[in-house]
């Protein structure tokens, strides 16, 4: 499948990742049973993650979601620029962090940073795509869906250039 000038081959199917999307909702749903979490959603690329595990999701819970670019300077500093925050406090509560894809660590470790500053009673961290092998900021993740190499990928919400974030498949930048 061609995207703008580059070529792209299946992944992982959407029944693949609905399935496992499950499995992570049904031991979430389980784990905070007694509470009311907020999940909070990065934009824009996990989107379409959040919307099926919600689905997913038994029990009281709410939602909500920030938009955030990061930055590098001039090496691995990095500042996040918040260009969509939260609007509620997030003091005392137990947050479902909701991310696309683990590449460097980098949104993900500023962002767990700004959190813990608002002192929330826990924090969990989903991912549903990690790149062990790119890895650069120390992270911990609570769950994955799919470790993946380190390779490009796009649909399921993620995009190249503005395009294929309504692919219902995972696809990977092919080789040749
Ligand atoms: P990190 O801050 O961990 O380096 O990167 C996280 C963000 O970079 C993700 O939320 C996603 O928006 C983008 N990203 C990283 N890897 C990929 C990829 O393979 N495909 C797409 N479309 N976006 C990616
Ligand atoms: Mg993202």
């Amino acid at each position: 499948m061609q995207i703008h000038d580059l070529n792209f081959q299946l992944l992982l199917s959407a029944t693949q990742i609905l399935c496992r999307v499950q499995e992570i909702a049904a031991q979430l749903s389980d784990q905070y049973k007694t509470k009311c979490p907020l999940f909070i959603s990065i934009l824009n690329g996990a989107f379409v993650f959040a919307a099926d595990l919600i689905k997913s999701y038994s029990g009281p819970c709410e939602i909500t979601f920030v938009k955030i670019q990061s930055y590098s300077g001039t090496s691995s500093s990095g500042i996040l620029q918040t260009v969509l925050g939260l609007e509620q406090s997030i003091e005392g509560r137990d947050l479902i962090i909701l991310e696309d894809i683990v590449d460097s660590g980098k949104t993900l470790h500023f962002f767990i940073d700004s959190l813990q500053q608002q002192k929330p009673h826990s924090i969990c961290t989903v991912s549903l795509l990690y790149k062990p092998n790119a890895i650069q900021f120390p992270i911990h993740l609570d769950y994955v869906g799919f470790e993946i190499a380190n390779d490009f990928v796009i649909g399921y919400g993620l995009d190249y250039n503005g395009l294929g974030r309504n692919l219902p498949d995972l696809h990977v930048l092919a080789q040749n």
